[in-house]
């Protein structure tokens, strides 16, 4: 028996359901991903009982000689894996390292130039809902009807706006950024560059996709979707930025650091160091592109043109009649989890858009490749296909728990 199921047999009965659902469903929303065993094991480590504020060698409490050496590894191996000059591994998660560097450089009511939500950018990038936006001045581009971010737009916004960051980065677009040319137009008003790549940081720690880090003044991620770490968030950026940034973290906006999710962190960056992460990272793009060829020739249309990455947005509504509300309900039911999503100039209300957003980083790191693709495709078509169909929903799930059992997650793992 457990600690946990003696001690609250409440929350275990809970965690093993939880565990049995993300076993038997076929998860394809694509900020997620599963961990590993050893990346659980350090985020359930006697590290969560250290307070450590501060940064190594320099804390504010007593007994962290072995929490120095565990967040000094996590940033060693971070500025290795993506060639920083300087990294904050502190940041709580994306939203609260993206927040901690508007704090570091900005005043109030400067200017940041981001991209629209609904054109695939994300909610801290200066969403209207947001704290930040009622601080900050921020002004969003927009990508164009090839589904390209139009670098003219943005560089004539950039000229009138006169920005203090031109700010890359997303969470719901397909296609590769011209880094070079973001970098350009910020040069030619002063700006600093950012980027966030917490979608895609797997595959750039992957080598798949190119880095923005030497471009870019600073950069922003999370540690837990494509990268396949623990829950947290990271800053990486010029030794220019270095102090301000960590200062904004600490003491800025947080207090003391979660050190069992940093050491965590620094397991998943090692993992992310083998060779094996390279070919995980290229089975991802090659998983998202034979799903999004296959759902292209059943008729759906895919924005931006395809992918290029782990991504793809699909306009539901157009292809197939069915809003983005009603396809993640009812594909839900088949034990398909997605999520729906605007398409840029969505006619359709927030909460129940024209599209949905799927990805490959999960599925793919339970091993699943071609073949469970095209599988996965038809799967939603026909669900797609038969909205009001219910017990063709129910078999589709059975079906996909057959093949999601083919691909164990945690073999042993219970809280029983
Ligand atoms: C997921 C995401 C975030 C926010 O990360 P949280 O960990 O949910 O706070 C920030 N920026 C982008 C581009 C993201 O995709």
């Amino acid at each position: 028996m457990s600690y946990l199921s003696q001690t609250d047999p409440d929350i275990a009965d809970f965690l093993n359901a939880e565990l049995t659902r993300q076993q038997d469903v076929l998860e394809l929303i694509p900020s997620e991903n599963i961990v590993s065993r050893a990346v659980l094991e350090a985020l359930g480590s006697v590290a969560t009982n250290k307070y450590s504020e501060g940064y190594p060698g320099k804390r504010y409490y007593g007994g962290n000689q072995e929490i120095d050496k565990i967040e000094s590894l996590a940033i060693e191996r971070a500025k290795q894996l993506f060639g920083a000059e300087h990294v904050n591994v502190q940041a709580l998660s994306g939203a609260p390292a993206n927040i901690a560097v508007y704090f570091a450089l900005l005043k109030a009511g400067d200017t940041v130039l981001g991209m629209d939500l609904s054109h695939g950018g994300h909610l801290t990038h200066g969403h209207p809902v947001t704290a930040m936006a009622k601080i900050f001045n921020f002004v969003r581009y927009k990508t164009d009807e090839s589904g390209a971010v139009d670098m003219d737009h943005l560089r004539s916004m950039t000229l009138e706006h006169k920005p203090k960051i031109v700010l890359a980065g997303f969470s719901a677009y397909s296609r590769q950024l011209d880094y070079e040319a973001f970098k350009r137009i910020a040069d030619e008003v002063g700006a600093i560059t950012m980027m966030d790549m917490a979608h895609i940081a797997g595959l750039i720690a992957g080598k798949q996709l190119p880095n923005p880090v030497p471009i870019f003044d600073i950069v922003t991620t999370t540690t837990h979707k494509t990268l396949r770490g623990p829950r947290g968030g990271m800053i990486l950026c010029k030794e220019k930025f270095a102090k301000a940034i960590d200062k904004s973290i600490f003491p800025g906006l947080q207090g003391g650091p979660h050190e069992n999710v940093i050491a965590a962190k620094a397991v998943a960056f090692r993992e992310a160091l083998e060779p094996e992460f390279a070919q995980y990272a290229k089975q991802i793009i090659v998983n998202a592109q034979i799903m999004c060829d296959e759902l292209q020739k059943n008729g759906f249309h895919i924005m931006f043109g395809g992918t290029q990455n782990h991504l793809m947005l699909v306009d539901v509504f157009s292809s197939k009649g069915v809003t983005g509300h009603t396809a993640e309900t009812i594909l839900d039911n088949a034990g398909i989890t997605l999520n729906k999503n605007m398409i840029p100039n969505d006619p359709r209300p927030p909460l129940d858009p024209s599209g949905i957003r799927l990805g490959t980083p999960a599925i793919t790191t339970r091993g699943m490749k071609e073949d469970e693709m095209r599988w996965i495709a038809q799967a939603i078509t026909k669900v797609l296909s038969a909205p009001e169909d219910a017990s063709l929903h129910l078999s589709i799930r059975e079906e996909v728990k057959n093949l999601a059992r083919k691909y164990p997650i945690y073999p042993e793992l219970t809280y029983a």
